[in-house]
């Protein structure tokens, strides 16, 4: 079952980014989501499946 993901919610991720941080925001969602690292502010536009498997919590917009 696919993820529900918005845009606008926070996702932490198991896998950090080369900045240190862990927690990306949703820009995009689709086949691909885009998603902006909330530490160092780099966008990636990443494969749904593979940002599904990396998720290890959302921290819903609300
Ligand atoms: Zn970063």
């Amino acid at each position: 079952m696919p993820l529900d993901l918005r845009v606008g919610d926070i996702v932490k991720l198991k896998k950090k980014h080369p900045c240190g941080g862990y927690h990306w925001e949703i820009s995009r969602t689709g086949i691909d989501i885009g998603l902006r690292c909330l530490c160092c502010g780099r966008k990636v536009l990443v494969p749904r499946v593979k940002v599904e498997r990396n998720i290890k919590l959302i921290i819903k917009k609300d």
